[in-house]
């Protein structure tokens, strides 16, 4: 990898957690990343409103988990931009305000990186990026291999798969833990579990409120 390089780190982050963290700063460490930006997502494409948090939640979530990190940011990008979030315009806007980088990693799950086929103008995304995609313990490769095989070879090559034995660690869990009163301590950053506590979110009653509502 070049001397100056970005990662992105593409997400729903809802909530962020450390295996995130740990994803971001392996990668950022392997490839040599000056920086890597997370970008929460605005409205994931292949999601409607009500599967996910409120966008200003997981930005804020999203800030407190990554501020003690100097290399770590987090960018509104996909937040502010009207409409669904597509990975092409993200790496696009990302490659304008920052110049000629050398190179640009996105990162993200395996499971989202799996889909890629589906995704749209993919050549843009390729012309920006490589790929990262990150797997928890146990990952069926196989599989993952199998649907990215649709992909042209020369977009495959840009493709990288990492296995983070802190992906055990999963929102999904999380979000499930807090609704049935478990301890999420340890599994996010402190700043996040006390956010997700003042705000009630996760919660089994509140939840749909929070989906939905506001801030305050
Ligand atoms: P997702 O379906 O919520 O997540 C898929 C899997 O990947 C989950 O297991 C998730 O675990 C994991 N994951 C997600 N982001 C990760 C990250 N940064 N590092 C490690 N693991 C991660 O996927 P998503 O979050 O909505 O989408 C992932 C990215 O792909 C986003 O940037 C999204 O905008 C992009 N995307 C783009 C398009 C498009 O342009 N058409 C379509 C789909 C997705 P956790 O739940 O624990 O995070």
């Amino acid at each position: 990898m070049t001397n100056r390089a970005i990662g992105i780190m593409g997400g729903t982050f809802d909530p962020v957690h450390y295996g995130h963290l740990v994803t971001a700063e392996s990668v950022r460490a392997h490839y040599g990343l000056q920086e890597v930006v997370f970008v929460p997502t605005g409205m994931p494409p292949h999601k409607s409103p009500e599967q996910v948090s409120q966008a200003e939640h997981r930005y804020l979530m999203t800030v407190l988990a990554t501020a003690t990190n100097p290399a770590f940011s987090v960018s509104r990008s996909e937040i502010d931009r009207p409409g669904p979030s597509f990975t092409a315009d993200t790496v696009r806007e990302v490659r304008q305000s920052r110049g000629p980088l050398d190179e640009i990693v996105f990162i993200t799950g395996a499971d989202a990186v799996r889909q890629l086929p589906s995704w749209s103008r993919l050549d843009e995304i390729f012309q920006h990026c490589e790929v990262v995609a990150a797997s928890r313990p146990g990952y069926p490769f196989a599989e993952f291999e199998q649907e990215i095989a649709l992909l042209p070879r020369p977009l495959r090559r840009r493709i990288h798969f990492l296995e983070v034995p802190a992906l055990a660690i999963s929102s999904s869990d999380i979000r499930h833990r807090v609704a049935e009163g478990m301890p999420i301590r340890y599994l996010v950053p402190e700043a996040v579990q006390i956010y997700i506590d003042k705000m009630g979110l996760y919660r089994k009653v509140p939840a749909a409120a929070n989906r939905r509502g506001d801030l305050s």
